[in-house]
């Protein structure tokens, strides 16, 4: 077999601080299996800017300016990490038989992609990086990441359990993962999905190298109800699950209620009778609230509007 030419993909938003600090070791990876003849010397480093604020674009003008393996993609504006991610997926699927994404903050152990290539050699079409544990976590993204994962599995949406977006997929993945037209992305589960021959190769998961988190809760919060969102009616099911055992319990109250004034005790009652008003008001403002959140799933996706824009590339 032929060494297949590589594409990292890396989205980065906002990351001077950590780029230039990375690239370096992304770099001598990639020469490094180069040398080993383990993949082609086309292979690259490529980076997408997210619409940073920052120099981060131009650091990555600067990187492939240095080095012909850098290249780079820069987005018209900031459209979040799993739409910069495809960008980056769909720009290297046609120039290359495999590519890993990645983050750019090198917590994503680069030296487990020798592995994830040994296991392209043998045959599997994707390979998911999970992490072995969570001790670089603080305790509040490690319990509610993992609380979510279980969430998801509840909810019956396929997951690889503690991968997040750190995997090898072959062109061939990546032709049936462009396919997909969804503008509410969430890879992790549209990966799945795809299926063919896959895999799982282990990593520690290191601390940020420098910078902050771009993935602050109201993110995390976002993606995860496009995961649930996206992938999974059961929230609707469960409503009318709900909403099927709060009129049997009505059945048994107006037995009642009907009893009690036949024995002419109807007077007193106003307590029970504001709590269920109250209670039911509720339920059913989260009802609608969960179902608007599909109604407005279905309202963009038929805008059809492109998921991100490339504005700039270096000229590679
Ligand atoms: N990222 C991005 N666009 C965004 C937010 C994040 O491209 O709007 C990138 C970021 O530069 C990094 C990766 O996504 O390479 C993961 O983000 P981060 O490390 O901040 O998330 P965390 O590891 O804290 O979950
Ligand atoms: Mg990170």
């Amino acid at each position: 077999m032929k060494s297949p030419i590589l594409y990292l993909v890396i989205p980065c938003y906002n990351e001077e601080n950590v780029l230039n600090l990375t690239a370096p070791m992304f770099l001598d990876k990639v020469k490094l299996l180069v040398k080993q003849k383990k993949i082609s010397a086309k292979s690259k480093v490529l980076f997408v800017n997210d619409g940073s604020k920052d120099s981060t674009w131009q650091i990555i003008e600067q990187l492939s300016a240095s080095d012909k393996t850098y290249c780079g993609i820069s987005l018209s504006r900031n459209r979040g990490h799993q739409n910069a991610l495809l960008a980056g997926l769909m720009e290297a699927k046609d120039k290359c038989d495999i590519t890993v994404s990645l983050d750019c903050d090198g917590q994503d152990d680069i030296n487990a992609v020798d592995k994830m290539v040994e296991e392209y050699l043998n045959g599997c079409d994707i390979v998911y990086g999970v992490r072995s544990s969570r001790k670089s976590d603080t305790f509040f993204k490690r319990t509610t990441a993992q609380g979510f994962y279980k969430f998801l599995k509840f909810m019956g949406v396929e997951t690889v359990y503690n991968h997040a977006d750190y995997r090898l997929m072959s062109s061939s993945v990546l032709s049936e993962l462009a396919k997909f037209e969804e503008v509410n992305l969430y890879l992790r589960g549209l990966v799945t999905l795809v299926g063919f021959k896959s895999t799982c190769v282990y990593y520690e998961r290191n601390e940020r190298i420098a910078g902050e988190s771009k993935y602050p809760l109201k993110k995390m919060i976002s993606l995860a109800l496009d995961g649930i969102t996206s992938f999974s009616v059961k929230p609707i099911r469960l409503i009318t699950n709900f909403g099927l055992l709060v009129a049997f319990i009505s059945l048994i109250g107006i037995v009642w209620s009907v009893v009690i004034a036949l024995m002419g005790n109807s007077v007193s009652g106003w307590a029970s009778t504001v709590s269920i008003v109250c209670f039911l008001g509720g339920i059913q403002l989260l009802s609608i609230g969960i179902i608007g959140e599909y109604v407005g799933k279905i309202y963009l996706e038929t805008k059809h509007r492109p998921k991100y824009i490339i504005e700039k590339k270096t000229n590679d």
